[in-house]
């Protein structure tokens, strides 16, 4: 039931403060996750989105037989997430990537080329030169380094690959998961697995074989984590989510605008706005788990009883200088016999160094079924990112020319799509960028000074999906942790 609107607080008179629910503040995939669990270990929540939907980037719309996803497409199943899909009852509505997706094009002067997925298909792929695969080879004896500063994706890269590797591997691998610049990412941030593989093994190549086999030591599958979906799409998993919280614990449009810090034995005071009234609520414990403008913008109000931190009112501003670039994915449905590629894949990147507007195409209808009608297919065109932002800005009718002339060039596609679907995501993704620990020193140094504040989510924890659902899971044991 919706809250009366009038400026009110809720407090707990001869209630302790450790009683009172857990505030949850962003209802993406991080932010349900966290409400879930605590939930199930018994603990009051209560969740607040701005929005009047719940998932956050994760959104999937049927339109007749078409099945668009206008955010993440996939996600990769670790044996962690396996079992927390399991709990939430939907290993039944679960997809695994087709076979069919099994290979992944990347564009070399002008042409989709299968990237090899094996030693074998190493040594027989065309996409890289016979020069960058004995450089690869030659990985395999590079020694444990122990760096004392962070170093670019890109430079990371070519240290243990070669440049050749990195134009036409690393770079669209990135461009693909952060919609990113390989030269500014850092490594030890974006992806921290290589940092500490280089650390422990110096090779990335050994460290990738130990890891399988400690995978296989523990039972584990030994080769790439699946890539899976659900027949209705990936917002399965915050609608499970949603469904299995008490009632009355979820506020939709309701946009958290500030925070009383707990003190004094006093608790946390919430406020938050709906149609221009504001409600505020008191709460044992606060969790945020929202993008980086809102958690820059969240003002915190001095408790009436003691001085704020030295921090300020807005502790987390600087989170404001995280880029964020723009992305435009366009779903695109084809009848089949207007697409001369087998589409045999799992889609196609773009590296920067071809120089072309798109950055990649996924190939929807033959990742998962259930994305198209008989006889069609589906793609979806990601444009923008760091590489190219203004094009994501395009109106549709400047945009729709420049992408239906790449699909001709690249593969083969004749003619006006019959289904088109475009969703604009004006700040996309975190850039996990070189020198990005003022931000996560921002984070750390918000949370040591006021006790029962946690901090999750895309821009501490991690990107994906996958990373997301353990980022909640984090806060949720976090928060027990504190209360107790
Ligand atoms: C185009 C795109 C493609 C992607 N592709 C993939 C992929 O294929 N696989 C993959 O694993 N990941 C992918 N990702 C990344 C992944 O989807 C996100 O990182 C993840 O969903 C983020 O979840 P979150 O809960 O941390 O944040 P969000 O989903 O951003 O949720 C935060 C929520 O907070 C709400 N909010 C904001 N301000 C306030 C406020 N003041 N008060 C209350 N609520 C507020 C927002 O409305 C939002 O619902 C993609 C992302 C995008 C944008």
């Amino acid at each position: 039931m919706p809250f009366p609107f009038s400026v009110y607080s809720v407090c707990s008179v001869g209630n302790s403060s450790s009683q009172l629910p857990v505030a949850i503040i962003g209802g993406g995939i991080t932010g349900l996750t966290a409400a879930h669990r605590l939930a199930r270990q018994g603990r009051s929540v209560r969740l607040f989105e701005g929005s009047d939907r719940l998932g956050g980037s994760i959104r999937s719309e049927h339109y007749g037989d078409w099945l668009v996803e206008a955010g993440p497409n996939s996600l990769q199943q670790t044996p962690a997430l396996a079992a927390f899909l399991n709990e939430l009852g939907l290993d039944s509505v679960k997809l695994t990537a087709r076979p069919e997706a099994k290979n992944r094009y990347i564009v070399r002067d002008g042409r989709p080329l299968a990237a090899p997925a094996s030693l074998p298909g190493l040594i027989t792929s065309k996409l890289f030169t016979a020069g960058a695969k004995f450089r690869l080879a030659g990985e395999i004896f590079t020694r444990p380094q122990t760096r004392t500063a962070d170093i670019s994706l890109a430079d990371f890269g070519a240290f243990h690959f070669g440049r050749e590797l990195v134009d036409y591997g690393l770079s669209p691998f990135v461009t693909g998961v952060y919609a990113g610049d390989a030269a500014e990412l850092s490594t030890r941030h974006s992806f921290p697995s290589l940092w500490e593989m280089e650390r422990s093994h110096g090779s990335i190549i050994r460290g990738q074989i130990a890891a399988a086999k400690a995978r296989r030591a523990r039972g584990e599958p030994t080769g790439a984590p699946p890539i899976i979906s659900f027949a209705e799409g990936l917002e399965t998993i915050p609608r499970a989510l949603a469904r299995r919280l008490p009632p009355g614990s979820v506020e939709l449009d309701a946009s958290v605008t500030s925070l009383t810090p707990a003190a004094g034995g006093q608790p946390w005071h919430v406020t938050w706005t709906r149609d221009h009234q504001n409600a505020t609520e008191s709460f044992a414990s606060v969790i945020l788990a929202l993008p980086a403008s809102a958690l820059a913008s969240l003002v915190f109000n001095s408790p009436s009883s003691s001085q704020l931190s030295a921090l300020g009112s807005q502790p987390l501003a600087p989170l404001a200088d995280i880029g964020y670039p723009p992305v435009s994915s366009l779903f695109l449905g084809y009848r089949r016999d207007q697409v001369a590629h087998p589409l045999d894949g799992f889609g196609m990147l773009i590296p920067p160094a071809e120089a072309r507007p798109l950055l990649g195409v996924l190939f929807n209808s033959t990742l998962f079924t259930g994305r198209a009608p008989e006889d069609h297919v589906a793609l979806t065109v990601m444009t923008g990112g760091v590489r190219a932002p203004g094009l994501a800005r395009l109106h549709d009718a400047d945009l729709l020319p420049v992408v239906s002339r790449e699909l001709a060039a690249l593969l083969g596609v004749k003619g006006a799509p019959v289904f088109v679907r475009r969703t604009s995501w004006p700040r996309a993704i975190p850039q996990y960028n070189l020198g990005y620990e003022r931000f996560l020193d921002a984070m750390t140094a918000a949370e040591a000074a006021h006790t029962g504040l946690l901090i999750g989510g895309h821009v501490r924890d991690g990107i994906s999906i996958t990373n997301c659902i353990a980022s909640g899971e984090k806060l949720a044991a976090r928060a027990l942790t504190t209360l107790k």
